[in-house]
């Protein structure tokens, strides 16, 4: 299994599935051209970081 880092825990992150994979989608780079449309993983530092909000323990 492919290790994601922060895309997997990031709100801009979203997921296609492959036929043989899961692709991970950024959704910032449809605004922002800097950001790849496919980032490539794992995505240890990121500056369009947006963390999931956890729900209450
Ligand atoms: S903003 Fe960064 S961490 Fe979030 S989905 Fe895009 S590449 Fe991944």
């Amino acid at each position: 299994m492919v290790e994601v880092g922060l895309c997997a825990s990031c709100t801009q992150s979203r997921t296609v599935k492959g036929k043989h994979s899961t692709y991970w989608v950024c959704r910032r780079s449809l605004t922002d051209p800097t950001f790849p449309q496919y980032p490539r993983l794992p995505v240890l530092q990121c500056r369009g970081y947006e963390p999931k909000k956890q729900p209450p323990a």
